[in-house]
Order: C-alpha cells, then sequence, then structure tokens
C-alpha cells in the first residue's frame, strides 16, 4: 500500500489540489511524530502546531489517502461507546466531548477559509419501531441538555416531503450535523498545520517503532527521532502487533455517485439538502454532493468480500429508496476501510509512555476523528483525564484477526443483518 495515489473517487475528482509533500530522505528529528495522515493524524498536528510544538505527519501515501478522503461526509456528532466510558468519565464531562467534533471543524473551516462544502441539516431515519423509540430518546436526551432547538421530530408524512421517499416511518432532523467534501477538509487542515509548521512527508511508510525515552521511527526511506508519537493508522497500519493487532476489524464500506441530477429531481428527493442516515447496524447512508450528484453509501454484502462490481451491489439498494434515479448514469464507485472495535468504543492509548494510539471509530468518523484528536493532543501535553479513562475500558480481542478481518467481520455483519431484518 507504499506509495499509491487517491483512489479514484468524486473526492479525488473535485479535490482542491493534489498535494505534493516530500518524501522523507535520511534522518529527521521532531518533538512530536504522527504516523497516518487521515483524519486522526492532521486534525491532531493541527492542533498540536496552534499550540507551539514541532510536529511532523509520515503518511504512506497521500494525506487524506484512506477513510477520511473516501468517506460518505456526514458530519455526525459524538463518540460511540459512550456507555462503556461513562463507568471511568463523568456523563457532564462525556457531554461537553459530543458536539466537540463539530465546533472543531466548523471553527476550522472559518479560520483557515478550508472551502469543503461544509453545510448544516442531517436527518437520521426510522425502518422501523425500535428505530423510532431509540430517536424519541436521543431528542429527549438533546432536550435535557438544552439543545432541542437543534432538533426536530418529523413523522412519516413529513419525511416523505422532505425526502421523496415512502421508505421510513419518521425521523430526527439536526442542524448541528451536517455534511462536507472529506478529502478537501483533510487537506486544507494539512495545509493550515504546514502553515503553522508542521512537516508533511508523503509516500513515506513506517515500518517499525524502537521504544525508548526518544522513539526511533523507522521509515521505509530514513529515520525520525521524537519524544512522543502517535500512532494514527487506523483500519491500514500493521504496527505494534504485539499491543495493537486483533482490536480493529478492517470491514469495507462502498459509495456510489450519479451523475449531476437535475433541479426537478433535487427538489423531489432532497430540497433542504440533508445529509440522511438510516438506523441499521449496518446502515445506508447518502447525501447530494455540491454538485448535485446522489453520493449514496453503505455495505455491498455480507461476506465482508470486497465486490466484484461496487456499482452493481449498491445501485439497487438506492433505487429501492429512490427508483426515479433508475435512468441516472453512476459516474464513480468506490470503497475504503472502515476500523471497527468489538465493543464500538474507540481506541484510545498509549503502548509505553510516549508512544500513543487513537483508531477504531466503528464507521463514524468525521466528529469522532477530532474530538479523539483533541483528547491525543491534549494527553501529549500532560492532561490525561480523558484518555486515562478510555485505557480503562477493557476491549475483546481476536488474534489474527487483523489479517483474517473480513471473515470476522462477515460473521459481525451476520449478526447485526439479522437484528435489522427484525420488523421490531
Ligand atoms: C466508505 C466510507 C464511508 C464513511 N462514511 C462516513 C461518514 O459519512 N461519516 C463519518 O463520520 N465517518 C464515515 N466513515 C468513517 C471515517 O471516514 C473514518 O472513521 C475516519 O476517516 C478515520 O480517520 P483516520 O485518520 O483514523 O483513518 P484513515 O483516514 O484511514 O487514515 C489512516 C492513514 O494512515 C496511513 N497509514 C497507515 N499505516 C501507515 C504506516 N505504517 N505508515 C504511514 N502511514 C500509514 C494510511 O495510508 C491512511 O492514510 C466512512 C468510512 C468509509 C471507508
Amino acid at each position: 500500500m507504499n506509495g499509491e495515489e487517491h483512489t479514484a473517487s468524486y473526492y479525488a475528482a473535485t479535490r482542491n489540489n493534489q498535494t505534493t509533500y516530500p518524501q522523507l530522505e535520511g534522518e529527521h528529528e521532531t518533538d512530536i511524530c504522527i504516523i497516518g495522515g487521515g483524519f486522526t493524524g492532521v486534525a491532531c498536528a493541527l492542533t498540536l502546531a496552534e499550540r507551539g510544538h514541532s510536529v511532523t505527519i509520515v503518511e504512506q501515501n497521500r494525506i487524506s489517502w484512506g477513510a477520511s478522503g473516501r468517506n460518505g461526509g456526514q458530519l455526525i456528532h459524538g463518540l460511540s461507546g459512550t456507555k462503556h466510558l461513562s463507568k471511568h468519565l463523568s456523563w457532564d464531562k462525556i457531554r461537553q466531548l459530543n458536539y466537540r467534533g463539530n465546533e472543531i471543524i466548523k471553527d476550522r473551516v472559518e479560520k483557515y477559509g478550508i472551502d469543503c462544502d461544509l453545510k448544516s441539516g442531517y436527518i437520521e431515519v426510522a425502518l422501523k419501531k425500535s428505530h423510532m423509540e431509540g430517536i424519541k430518546q436521543d431528542y429527549d436526551e438533546h432536550v435535557e441538555q438544552g439543545l432541542g432547538e437543534h432538533l426536530r421530530l418529523v413523522d412519516e408524512g413529513e419525511v416523505g416531503e422532505l425526502l421523496g421517499t415512502d421508505a421510513y416511518m419518521g425521523g430526527l432532523m439536526n442542524d448541528l450535523n451536517g455534511h462536507l467534501h472529506p478529502l478537501n477538509l483533510c487537506t486544507g487542515e494539512a495545509a493550515a498545520a504546514a502553515k503553522l509548521g508542521a512537516t508533511i512527508f508523503e509516500q513515506t511508510e513506517v515500518t517499525g517503532i524502537t521504544h525508548g525515552t526518544q522513539a526511533s521511527i523507522q521509515t521505509t526511506t530514513g529515520n525520525i527521532v521524537a519524544n512522543k508519537v502517535l500512532i494514527a493508522g487506523n483500519a491500514y497500519h500493521r504496527l505494534e502487533p504485539g499491543k495493537l493487532s486483533g482490536l480493529v476489524f478492517p470491514a469495507g464500506s462502498y459509495i456510489i455517485a450519479t451523475e449531476p441530477l437535475s433541479d426537478e429531481i433535487v427538489n423531489k428527493i432532497n430540497p433542504q439538502d440533508l445529509a440522511v442516515c438510516d438506523l441499521s447496524n449496518v446502515l445506508d447512508y447518502y447525501r447530494l454532493s455540491a454538485d448535485n450528484r446522489m453520493l449514496y453509501g453503505g455495505r455491498c454484502n455480507y461476506s465482508g468480500k470486497v465486490p466484484s462490481s461496487i456499482k452493481e451491489s449498491m445501485r439497487p439498494r438506492m433505487l429501492d429508496v429512490y427508483p426515479d434515479l433508475a435512468d441516472a448514469r453512476i459516474d464513480y464507485e468506490w470503497g475504503g476501510n472502515i476500523g471497527i472495535v468489538i465493543k464500538r468504543v474507540p481506541l484510545l492509548g498509549r503502548v509505553s509512555d510516549n508512544v500513543f494510539y487513537s483508531m477504531g471509530y466503528s464507521g463514524h468518523g468525521i466528529a469522532p476523528t477530532h474530538i479523539a484528536a483533541e483528547i491525543m493532543a491534549d494527553a501529549m501535553e500532560g492532561n490525561t483525564e480523558v484518555l486515562d479513562a478510555y485505557e480503562k475500558i477493557k476491549h475483546w480481542r481476536i488474534p489474527g484477526s487483523q489479517w483474517f478481518g473480513n471473515q470476522i467481520v462477515a460473521l459481525g455483519m451476520l449478526y447485526f443483518r439479522a437484528i435489522d431484518l427484525s420488523p421490531l
């Protein structure tokens, strides 16, 4: 996977620019070395650069090459698995974190003038009664926290008008969430970090870490000496197998993008330009792009295998919800790996005193990576309150599954599919 360019996605075709950061050559010294140039790594580097640290990002391909440059672009608040976290951290603190990712992103888009099509407006939609109950509970919790003005429960009739489909029983609108062009956000944040002095190496794969009061990071083209290290390779790395293998399972998620749709169809299927996510465990998500394409994403199959044709797998799912799109040409199809953790709690921790890791957002990551990145930046500066809480959560490990993850994911998906198919 070393030295690859971006996958042929709608995002790569519409990126603001092609990053061309140099490859590492020889020896390099830095205070903090971040391995992986996705949202986790880049957002953390920007926070640290803003706070005056000398920081270096090492990316084996291009900035935002992984899930961060390929995802659905749905900006959704929160961190999964807060019930587990609440055993070690107060609910007050957890609530403070809940919308922190959205805030960081909105502030940065404004502060650094990042052109990434950021729009507010999101609706989660219910396919069955238990989803409606979950939605009502979520709404009540937001009202309790004084956020009720940003949310609205909608019934079957209204969701039909908002989304031009009779697929859903109801939904919950939230104007604090929204959607964006993830590749342009990530490269924009990287550019901001570089402007503040961060060093970025692309096409440089980290092959190993030697631990010590100063860590030595080996790469394919040179070595880096750093006081602290953050491993931010999510589903794409195999570093530190003794401590980290078998905890995060790579699972594919896939997206198709139609040709730009006519104003007539846009006004029928999504006049308010909302990001849409259903509430199944193995969910479908979709939205319109800035040039009015339907970007429809989800799982392709339950085998865990890469599908032979993403388009042939995803198109029927889109047509189930929107038969009117039968004639729309599919211009792009792509996929990427999400990092799934069995307990669905992100994995934040330390391999040793000065080597940290943050990964495994289980499918939901634009906002959570930004929350995690700030938690890791705080921890590297000595404020470990939240990191300590994450480290107390016990995770299940399945040896070898990082390499044979698909079979494990297939079993997990079948289990979740069985729950999704239950009519209640
Ligand atoms: C198809 C798809 C749709 C999704 N949709 C959404 C969505 O709509 N909303 C949402 O919130 N989340 C979504 N997600 C999840 C979200 O994209 C991820 O959780 C998030 O981007 C993870 O960011 P990351 O930086 O941790 O990992 P990544 O973005 O995967 O970045 C990891 C980087 O580390 C690099 N790397 C790995 N190993 C090494 C090494 N040894 N040396 C150097 N570099 C290395 C990789 O090349 C990669 O660029 C989706 C994911 C996918 C795949």
